[in-house]
């Protein structure tokens, strides 16, 4: 037992929360499971977490009972903000909900750094704030790490090496300025309802800087238009990006019929560069 308030089913139960597909919800009922992902997160004493879609509160009362000093969660079902007001009666002081879209909140002027970003959110959402929170205007970010639940095939995406199916832009975008690895596999059985697919918790630590020099808008065309084509040779596939792609590519290093998934991110950073500087 991790703290002394109802099992999740008598929340759901009290709440009337059936899950509802329209909010992608399929809720974590485990409690040990959810303190698990909130240990995923490492140690949470002395920071605030933002926590995106709580839903009835399984991860929140994780992140709580593990210690995390100012939780923020941002849900856009009303539903359930009567639960998570049970929650913050318990931990007085330390959970804060805003009710809304997690893609139009402003969370930042209720943080206070060091800040953790934890979620267990539906697929396409996550995958979208994913990307925002990866591509802000200026690095590092507000944030010091993700612990995010994904499809298991995006989770692999993320953390997928030069040379396999799964890598591409996802695992660039975020291996450039961060470290990220599965820290969880989860099957459908773990949620209720269960979704179709298996899910994977990743979690990312942001670098203090990218490692390697390149500028973020010309990179992220780079790799956007190299794997958009990724059976082509990239002289082909990136023939729309300048007129002598070929001396770019050799420049950089790069055999100009090597094809998108063979190069890994130092390569495609000193293309980028070559690209900008060209
Ligand atoms: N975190 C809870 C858990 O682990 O049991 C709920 C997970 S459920 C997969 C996703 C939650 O995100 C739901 O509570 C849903 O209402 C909420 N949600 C969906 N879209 C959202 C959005 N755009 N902004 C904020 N919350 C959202």
């Amino acid at each position: 037992m991790i703290d002394h308030l109802p099992p999740l089913r008598a929340v759901i139960r009290d709440h009337d929360l059936r899950a509802k597909k329209s909010f992608g919800q399929n809720f974590l009922l485990d409690l040990n499971l959810t303190a698990r992902i909130a240990r995923a997160a490492g140690d949470l004493t002395g920071a605030d977490v933002l926590e995106v879609g709580p839903g009835p509160g399984g991860l929140t009362r994780g992140l709580l009972a593990e210690g995390a000093r100012h939780v923020l969660a941002v849900e856009k079902d009303a539903r359930c903000l009567p639960a998570l007001a049970e929650i913050a009666d318990a931990y007085p002081g330390r959970l804060a909900v805003i009710e809304g879209d997690a893609l139009a909140v402003d969370p930042l002027a209720h943080l206070t750094p060091p800040i953790k970003i934890i979620a267990n959110l539906p697929y396409n959402v996550g995958t979208e704030l994913l990307i925002r929170w990866m591509t802000p205007a200026q690095w590092p970010p507000f944030w010091d790490s993700l612990t995010l639940m994904f499809q298991r095939e995006v989770a692999e995406r993320i953390v997928a090496k030069p040379g396999s199916k799964a890598y591409g832009r996802l695992a660039l975008m975020v291996g450039w300025r961060a470290d990220a690895r599965i820290v969880l596999h989860l099957p459908p059985g773990a949620f209720t309802p269960p979704p179709k697919v298996s899910s994977a918790v990743v979690h990312i630590t942001r670098l203090d800087a990218p490692r390697y020099p390149a500028d973020a808008k010309v990179l992220e065309r780079v790799v956007a238009v190299a794997f958009n084509q990724r059976r082509k040779m990239l002289r082909a596939a990136l023939k729309g990006l300048h007129p002598d792609i070929e001396t770019l590519l050799r420049a950089s290093g790069i055999a100009p019929t090597a094809r998108a998934e063979e190069i890994g991110l130092a390569q495609f950073c000193a293309l980028a560069r070559a690209v900008k500087d060209a």
